[in-house]
């Protein structure tokens, strides 16, 4: 039986990083711009502090201007925004983002209603997702746009293709469509009151999980041949005590269907960090009138 292939998200965020940095550096050297990104984490997270720190590190080996700002759980939502509204007035800094989850007694769409849209690197913000939705430039979710890439070479022309989106939260699943849409794909997104989910996933040429739920993709839910991203980071307990990350998609039962999938992990999850890198410089060219 033949098998996938394995679709290296390792290597394309490589590229992308090595991409990033050249550009950085031909800002500085004809423009005297240092792209520059904040990263905002509350609280103490171990996820999230793994996150932030890989966030600040690739941003400094790209050659950009990188803060973290680690404020204790304890903080107001107050003080939080006043953070939020001292970035965004920055002149130094032109990717702005806080990282979530946020502790409980703070209000998640008013944080990201208080980051300016120039700055929103996540793309999280109304501005964005409507800029988005209209056809019109933004500044897109990281994930969804670094699958976008994977997906753009796999595949090549994307036009016509039948494109599956299982979730849709406002991270990932609307804007993964939005783009896909945007690709000429037809889409249809699929969610937890989804009737038959594995007959509407067998349909898809290009099948997305972004999901949360470990393997919950069987392999008899992919049409032979088809590309499959899977978004998933799930944590499961392995024999020894000790625990290991799958994606919401079978990998070893959709390998053997599938003409290419992203493994978890090495597929969906380098390419975040690097496209949040190719964001900030998008968002710093923006913000000082240089064309792309
Ligand atoms: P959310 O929890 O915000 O959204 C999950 C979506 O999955 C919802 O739309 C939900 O539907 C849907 N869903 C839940 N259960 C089912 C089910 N049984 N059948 C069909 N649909 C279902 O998660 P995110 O979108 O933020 O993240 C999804 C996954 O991607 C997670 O594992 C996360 O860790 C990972 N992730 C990975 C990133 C990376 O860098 N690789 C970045 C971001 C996320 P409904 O709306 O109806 O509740």
């Amino acid at each position: 039986m033949s098998q996938a292939r394995i679709i290296d998200g390792k290597a394309f965020a490589a590229r992308l990083r090595e991409q990033v940095a050249a550009e950085v550096a031909d800002l500085k050297a004809q423009h005297g711009l240092t792209p520059g990104l904040a990263v905002v984490l509350v609280g103490e997270d171990p996820a999230s502090q793994v996150y932030v720190r890989s966030k600040g590190e690739q941003t400094l080996a790209a050659g950009m201007h990188s803060e973290t700002h680690r404020l204790p759980a304890e903080t107001s939502q107050a003080e939080l925004l006043s953070l939020v509204e001292r970035l965004n007035d920055d002149p130094a800094i032109h990717g702005l983002l806080v990282q979530f989850p946020v502790p409980d007694h703070m209000s998640q769409a008013a944080i990201v209603a208080a980051i300016s849209p120039d700055k929103d690197v996540d793309g999280l913000t109304v501005t964005n997702a409507g800029r988005l939705a209209s056809g019109l430039p933004a500044l897109t979710a990281c994930t969804p746009a670094g699958c976008m890439v994977l997906l753009k070479d796999v595949v090549g022309d994307l036009s016509g293709k039948r494109a599956v989106v299982v979730g849709r939260s406002n991270l990932m699943g609307k804007p993964m469509a939005q783009l896909l849409l945007a690709a000429d794909c037809t889409v249809t997104i699929a969610h937890s009151r989804t009737q038959d989910l594995a007959a509407v996933c067998r349909e898809a040429d290009i099948l997305v999980a972004a999901v949360g739920r470990p393997q919950m993709v069987k392999g008899d839910w992919i049409k032979p041949g088809a590309t499959v991203i899977d978004v998933g980071i799930n944590r499961i307990p392995k024999e020894d005590g000790k625990t290991r990350l799958v994606g919401d998609v079978d990998f070893e039962a959709a390998k053997a269907v599938a003409g290419a999938i992203t493994p978890v992990p090495g597929g969906v999850g380098p390419m975040t960090i690097a496209m949040l890198l190719a964001n900030t410089v998008a968002a710093a060219k923006r913000l000082n009138g240089i064309a792309d």
